[in-house]
């Protein structure tokens, strides 16, 4: 059966006040993970992806509109993609969170445990674990809903991680991995490299006793806008 795995980027590029005290953007981040998670998990068999924000960072999807989307799809999980902010200035707090709604959802901590836990590693930064809060993606949604918060955008330490785009991309695998783990999914088969061999075929037009035969049979080819060579040899 195909599992459909809804996924978004927090926000839109230019949604007002999620950037960095240097004024980069928030959806940008959240966008290079989502990105990568989404290559990846096409490396899956039997998956649908449902993408719930602006893929442009255009349009800054509202949420219920999101929300709407993955019940209308079935979801079987959803995870809302975002980084952290504390004062807005720089500072040296910094830790990645990721939050279930308010109440016990074994599916959703489930799900939060092994995403969490993932890229948690892929990070490299504090653990703040996992935490419960009544936010609209968690609360409106019919299945499995996680919230990850990557890190803290205006932390001095964990902004270094989140301008590594090579960072950013472990991080999507690890989002991936850990939806794939909760969702039991098949990797597909590699495509098999094809051998290599030693054998090479040549094309032959023709074998002439006179020379003078082959040379016209040269010239023909070459009019006709093929390259060709004499090769001599005996019987
Ligand atoms: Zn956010």
């Amino acid at each position: 059966m195909t599992k459909v795995i809804a996924i978004g980027a927090g926000h839109g590029y230019n949604t007002p006040g999620k950037r960095t005290p240097d004024g980069e953007r928030e959806w940008s981040f959240n966008n290079k993970v989502v990105g990568a998670a989404i290559d990846y998990l096409k490396k899956y068999e039997d998956v649908k992806i449902v993408r719930l924000d602006d893929p442009s960072g255009k349009r800054d999807v509202p949420l219920s509109e999101r929300t709407d989307k993955a019940n209308q799809a079935n979801a079987d999980v959803l995870v809302s993609y975002h980084h952290n902010a504390n004062t807005g200035n720089w500072g040296t707090w910094g830790g990645t969170e990721t939050y279930t709604y308010v109440g016990n959802w074994k599916g959703a901590e489930a799900l939060a445990k092994e995403v969490h836990n993932r890229v948690v590693k892929a990070m490299g930064l504090r653990d703040r674990g996992l935490k419960k809060a009544n936010f609209h993606m968690l609360r409106e949604s019919k299945m499995s809903a996680i919230l990850v918060e990557g890190g803290f955008m205006d932390s001095k330490t964990d902004i270094k991680k989140m301008r590594d785009d090579n960072v950013l991309k472990k991080v999507g695998q690890a989002v991936a991995e850990g939806i794939a783990d909760h969702l039991n999914l098949k990797k597909k088969p590699e495509p098999k490299p094809k051998p290599k061999s030693n054998v090479f075929y040549r094309v032959v037009t023709g074998s002439f006793n006179d020379k003078e035969n082959a040379e016209q049979r040269v010239a023909e080819l070459k009019k006709k806008g093929f390259d060709s060579f004499i090769d001599v040899y005996k019987k």
